[in-house]
């Protein structure tokens, strides 16, 4: 049995990063946190939270993750604070005369929450900030690892330097494209499995009503405009915007080429009345500028390395983000991760083991769930809306 690590080096802090690095320091290890980029709470780096959508669906599975930090929920009760109710999806049309049909997601009440992602992030970072146990790295990315002698090589992005650093334990947390995962390949015989899925998203903005001030649709939804084979979708944001995305297929979007007419005719088919919302300049502005991002899912297995290192977040599993639980899973992570340390006491080997054995199976199961979800979304609710609207006229 190994004794109770003292260090851990945490890689990426992304919200599943920061939070994993937030746990071990209240469980009163030695931290450092190491990100790749700029450190996001800097007013220069503003920009580099685009990268990922910034308004998320925080459920219950993140809450829960957010909830078992700390004392008294400090860090859950001010993150709420800052969210939006969203107890159901809107189903539109496109066309303007068509107000939406409200689908509750619960008959007992419950409800998901918009997040602004950039905002989840600092206030975890925030709370990092506040621990005397904790440094954090910016502006350096993982170049290389060797578990067995518990040495980690970063590289300064800004001088190109070389960093080695000692510790017991490693925690991966750095993304879809994860290179603490790579690496690991190299030590663990690692079942992998990767997919990108033929679709794009774009980010759109739908701005406050440029009269009244206030949302220009209703703020406690989840709106999309499901199309079969893509569609819109705009989620709340504490300045009463939405933050809008566009899902579609490479070949959909090549085919409107840089064309302001076929972009408009497109929209004026599809989405007619998202065009008065966003605005037609704004609209095709945004076409242009915004950059169409790919969509990647990944399954691996185990996610550790006998009592030196393990991957969590995206990094063990990215998803298709139509199921709405991507970060939520992560956030998970670091829950069910204490729970099994908690479970193996002074015995970090069979922790990390029973971890990776007892999620795998959960987190397969919820990238299977987001990927059939895109179906559901784009398509399948409005069969259903057909049959609820049907069901109501009769009634
Ligand atoms: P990331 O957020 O990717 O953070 C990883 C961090 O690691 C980054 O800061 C990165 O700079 C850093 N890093 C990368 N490489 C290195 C390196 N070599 N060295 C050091 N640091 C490194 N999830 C939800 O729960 N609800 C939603 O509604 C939702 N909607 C989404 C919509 C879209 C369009 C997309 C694309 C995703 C959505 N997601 C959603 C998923 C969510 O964004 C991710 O699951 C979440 O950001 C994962 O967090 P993470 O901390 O694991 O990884």
């Amino acid at each position: 049995m190994s004794t109770s690590p003292k260090k851990v080096v945490v890689i990426g802090a992304g919200p599943v990063g920061s939070l994993a690095a937030l746990y071990f320091s209240h469980a009163n290890w030695e931290v450092e946190l190491y990100e790749l980029r700029g450190d996001l709470r800097l007013p220069e780096n503003l920009s580099l939270n685009f990268s990922k959508s910034i308004n998320l669906a925080l459920s219950d599975r993140g809450i829960d993750g957010l909830r078992n930090v700390g004392d008294n929920e400090v860090l859950l009760k001010k993150v709420l604070e800052e969210t939006i109710p969203m107890h159901g999806r809107m189903i539109h049309s496109g066309k303007p005369s068509d107000k939406g049909m409200s689908q509750g997601y619960d008959v007992h009440g419950r409800f998901i929450r918009s997040a602004d992602r950039w905002k989840l992030n600092v206030q975890i970072l925030d709370a990092l900030a506040e621990r005397g146990n904790v440094k954090m790295i910016f502006n350096h990315g993982l170049r290389k690892m060797d578990l067995d002698a518990g040495e980690v090589e970063f590289e300064n992005t800004k001088t190109k330097e070389s960093v080695t650093v000692h510790t017991d334990l490693v925690v991966g947390a750095d993304g879809a494209h994860s290179a603490t995962r790579r690496l690991l390949q190299k030590n663990v015989q690692m079942y992998y499995e990767q997919t990108y899925i033929d679709t794009l998203w774009q980010e759109y903005h739908i701005p406050p009503h440029p009269i009244t001030g206030d949302f220009q649709l209703s703020p406690n939804h989840l709106h999309i405009w499901p199309k079969q084979t893509y569609m819109f979708i705009a989620i709340p944001s504490a300045d009463k915007t939405f933050t809008c995305t566009l899902f579609m297929s490479p070949s959909l979007f090549a085919g409107l080429g840089k064309s302001r007419e076929k972009h408009l005719a497109f929209f004026k088919k599809n989405f007619e009345d998202v065009i008065p919302l966003v605005g037609e300049d704004a609209l095709f502005d945004q076409f242009m500028r915004n950059p169409r991002l790919p969509l990647i899912s990944v399954k691996c297995d185990p996610y550790h390395y006998k009592d030196r290192a393990i991957i969590i977040g995206d990094a063990a599993h990215a998803m298709v983000p139509f199921y709405g639980q991507g970060m939520n899973a992560g956030l998970e992570d670091v829950r069910v991760l204490f729970d099994h340390l908690a479970l193996h006491p002074g015995d970090l080997a069979a922790a990390l083991a029973s971890y990776s054995k007892h999620r795998r199976p959960d987190s397969h199961c919820i990238n299977d769930l987001a990927m059939r979800n895109y179906i559901e979304m784009r398509a399948s609710v409005t069969s259903r809306a057909y049959l609820a609207r049907k069901w109501v006229e009769e009634m």
